[in-house]
């Protein structure tokens, strides 16, 4: 394996360190994140290492997609559909990204008020 595909979560994908993990199928994997920023913190990972949002190919729709149904079903389990939640995918160094494994947030179980901080 290429080690520019060995990122912590890849780790957690492939089981080689714990996560607590939530959801997984053939395309993507999901688990609580380590350090929560609302009662309901999951990250939605691909399998496949794709480091960054700036990285997708026509290629990878099918995951891109999965990842979306899948933060609504775990919203949906969670019991924070109907008040709703927010998905957030941070990308490369502007968007504040620190795990070069693409990944989307899904946060809930508060209002979390204003997008970004001016
Ligand atoms: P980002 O800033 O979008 O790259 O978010 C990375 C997220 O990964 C942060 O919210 C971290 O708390 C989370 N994180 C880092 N390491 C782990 C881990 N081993 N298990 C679960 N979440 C993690």
């Amino acid at each position: 394996m290429d080690m520019a595909e060995d990122t912590i979560f890849s780790k957690i994908v492939r089981g080689e360190i714990p996560a607590d993990i939530v959801y997984r199928d053939d395309l993507v994997t999901a688990f609580r994140d380590i350090n929560p920023l609302t009662p309901t913190h999951v990250l939605i990972v691909p399998n496949e290492t794709i480091p960054t949002l700036a990285d997708v190919s026509a290629d990878d729709e099918a995951v891109l997609g999965r990842m979306l149904r899948v933060a609504a079903d775990i919203a949906a389990a969670e019991g924070i559909a109907e008040d709703g939640y927010r998905v957030m995918i941070n990308c490369r160094d502007h968007g504040g990204q620190e795990v070069y494994h693409l990944h989307l947030h899904l946060m809930g179980g508060r209002p979390l008020g204003g997008m970004v901080r001016r």
